[in-house]
């Protein structure tokens, strides 16, 4: 693929130090998906390396995953200069390279991370407040996958109750993991991005959502 060299967004190519594709377990079963990179990602061309990282491994360890079993990629690869919010023109630019990520990787589960992210992949302007902690199918690309949208580390960081529902919504993942493989829907098209969204059943109001497993879960597939 050609995103090191990517010019499509001439600003983000000018201001950027490194293009930062993403890391991690290419046979995932989860895979992350944030923003953009910060500072400290553009500098060492790795994605969440910085406080928001931390937080991201910290939570992944309570729930007894490391960093190196999961996929971590972002919605734009370059940094926004100032960390400033991604366009619509470069989030357009940039989407094939996470598509392309998404069917190579071929996760059963994406997290993804805020409102950038949730909105690109579940084709829906919902912000995450609304969605977050409730697994979707979406078909991504040619891969039906789950979605499961969570607020991004980075909003957890200096918002207690946000830090607390981050949490819960984690502790809820290994339930999401274990469902069984979503299911591509008859009416799957080849669209780029969500043909499908099979809505799960919504948590009760107050309660953690815990998911319970429908199927043991089988072996995955070695892609590479
Ligand atoms: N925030 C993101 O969304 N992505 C990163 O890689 C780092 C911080």
């Amino acid at each position: 693929m050609e995103a090191r060299e990517c010019t499509r967004c001439a600003e983000l190519a000018a201001t950027r130090t490194s293009v930062v594709f993403g890391a991690g377990n290419a046979d995932a079963d989860l895979m992350f998906v944030g923003e953009a990179p910060g500072a400290n990602e553009d500098l060492q061309g790795l994605p969440f390396v910085g406080a928001a990282g931390k937080l991201l491994e910290k939570l992944l360890g309570e729930i007894g995953l490391s960093r190196a079993e999961v996929f971590i990629a972002n919605v734009l690869k370059c940094r926004p200069p100032g960390n400033r919010d991604p366009r619509p023109g470069e989030i357009e630019n940039c989407t094939p390279y996470l598509i392309r990520q998404v069917e190579l990787v071929q996760p059963r589960v994406i997290c993804t991370l805020g409102n950038f992210a949730t909105k690109l992949l579940r084709g829906d302007p919902a912000g995450i407040t609304r969605v977050h902690g409730r697994p979707e199918v979406r078909t991504i690309g040619s891969h039906t996958t789950r979605l499961y949208p969570i607020y991004h580390p980075a909003a957890a960081l200096y918002t207690p109750r946000t830090m607390e529902t981050l949490r819960e919504d984690f502790l809820a993942l290994p339930g999401v993991l274990g469902l069984a493989p979503a299911a591509p829907s008859p009416a799957f098209d080849d669209a780029l991005v969500v043909v499908e969204a099979a809505v799960e059943p919504e948590p009760a109001p107050g309660l953690v959502p815990v998911v319970v497993p429908e199927q043991p879960r089988p072996e995955q597939l070695g892609l590479f």
